[in-house]
C-alpha cells in the first residue's frame, strides 16, 4: 500500500478520476464525536498525514455541531499547501438540529460548509445517510455543481441496499461516489457483494470505519455506539487475544479493510498524530509484509458469527 517514493498507494475513484489516498483521514474526531481534541493536536494530526501521503480528508456539519468542519478547515490552512494537492469531501442534510434534504437547506449548507472549511469549492459533496433523506436534493446538487461549488456528488448510508434503491433511480452520472460504512470491517464485510453492481456504474467506493467505530480498539468503543451488548464484549475478547498475542486488533482490521482493492480509500477516524502514524504504517507494513493471516482467521472465528445489521436500525427510503 506504499508508492517507490515512500507514500502511500493512491487509487483512482470510480469514474471522477481523483485519486485517493487508500488510507483517508475521518475528521469526524476533530468534532470531539470521541472525546475532547484540540486544535493544536488536529493540526499535527492534519500535517502528519499529509506529510505520510494522506490527501483525502472528510468532513460533515453534523460532527460536533460543525465543529469538525471548523476545526478541519484550521488545520487544512495551517497546512498551507496548494488546494489542488488534497481532496476535502464534506455532507450535507444531516444536523445537529436533525435531518432536512430539502433543496434550499441544501443549497444553503454548502456555502455554509466551504465558509467553515475555508475553501472555495469541496471536491465532493455527499447526502449524508441518505436513508434518511430523499432524491429530491440530487437535482439541487447537480446545479452546485454546474456552480463550481462541488466537483462530484455522492451519497452515504449504513443500509448497503440503500445504494442500489438510489442508483437505480437517479439518471446515469448523477451520483459519483457511494461512502459506506462499518461494512467492510473484521467481523462485517457485506459490502463486498456490492462491488459488482457499484463497478458496471462506475461509482466511486469510499469504505469508511475499517475499526468499526472504536469497537475494534484496544479502548473499545464510545458511550453512544449502537452495537448490541454481544458484539461488543466479542470485540473486546478479540481484541484482548490480538494484546496477548502481542499483536493490535486495529493495524490487524486496518490492514483487512486495505486488502480490498476495490475500496479507492479506507476511511479513518483520527485524532491524534499517534494514530496518524500507526494507520499510515499499518498500509505500508501491508505492502510490504502482506496481511497476517493467522492471526486473522484467529479473530475471524471470534467474531463471525456477529454482524450489526440485526442491531442497528434501519429506515429506508419510502
Ligand atoms: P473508525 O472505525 O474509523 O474508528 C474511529 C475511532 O478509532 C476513533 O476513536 C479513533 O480515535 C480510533 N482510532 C483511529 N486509529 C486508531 C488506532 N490506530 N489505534 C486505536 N484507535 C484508533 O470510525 P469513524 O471515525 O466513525 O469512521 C471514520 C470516518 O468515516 C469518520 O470520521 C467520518 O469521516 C466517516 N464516516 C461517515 C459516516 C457517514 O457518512 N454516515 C459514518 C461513519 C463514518
Amino acid at each position: 500500500m506504499a508508492s517507490s517514493d515512500g507514500k502511500l498507494e493512491l487509487r483512482t475513484l470510480g469514474n471522477t478520476g481523483l485519486k485517493l489516498s487508500c488510507v483517508g483521514f475521518g475528521a469526524s474526531p476533530l468534532g470531539n464525536v470521541f472525546g475532547p481534541v484540540s486544535q493544536d493536536d488536529a493540526d499535527a494530526s492534519v500535517r502528519e498525514a499529509f506529510r505520510l501521503g494522506i490527501n483525502f480528508f472528510d468532513t460533515s456539519p453534523y460532527y460536533g455541531g460543525t465543529l469538525s468542519e471548523k476545526v478541519l478547515g484550521k488545520a487544512l490552512k495551517a497546512l498551507g499547501v496548494p488546494r489542488n494537492e488534497y481532496i476535502v469531501s464534506t455532507k450535507c442534510g444531516r444536523y445537529a438540529e436533525g435531518f432536512d434534504f430539502s433543496a434550499e437547506r441544501v443549497t444553503k449548507s454548502v456555502d455554509e460548509s466551504l465558509a467553515r472549511l475555508q475553501l472555495d469549492y469541496v471536491d465532493i459533496l455527499q447526502c449524508h445517510d441518505i436513508e434518511f433523506g430523499s432524491l429530491d436534493q440530487i437535482p439541487a446538487l447537480q446545479k452546485l455543481k454546474e456552480a463550481g461549488k462541488i466537483r462530484f456528488i455522492g451519497i452515504t448510508g449504513l443500509p448497503l441496499d440503500i445504494f442500489t434503491y438510489v442508483l437505480d433511480r437517479v439518471p446515469p452520472g448523477a451520483v459519483d461516489v457511494i461512502l459506506s460504512y462499518c461494512h467492510y470491517s473484521i467481523n462485517d464485510s457485506t459490502l463486498d457483494d456490492l462491488m459488482p453492481y457499484l463497478k458496471s456504474k462506475g461509482i466511486g467506493v469510499i469504505s469508511a470505519s475499517p475499526l468499526a467505530m472504536g469497537l475494534l480498539t484496544e479502548s473499545g468503543p464510545p458511550e453512544w455506539h449502537p452495537a448490541s451488548a454481544e458484539l461488543k464484549s466479542a470485540c473486546q475478547a478479540a481484541a484482548a487475544f490480538c494484546k496477548e498475542k502481542g499483536k493490535n486488533i486495529s493495524k490487524l482490521a486496518m490492514q483487512y479493510s486495505l486488502s480490498n482493492k476495490d475500496i479507492s480509500s479506507v476511511l479513518v477516524g483520527m485524532n491524534s498524530v499517534r494514530q496518524v502514524e500507526e494507520n499510515a504504517a499499518a498500509a505500508v507494513e501491508l505492502a510490504n509484509a502482506g496481511k497476517d493471516e493467522d492471526t486473522l482467521l484467529e479473530v475471524e472465528a471470534i467474531l463471525k458469527p456477529r454482524s450489526y445489521g440485526d442491531n442497528w436500525n434501519k429506515k429506508n427510503l419510502d
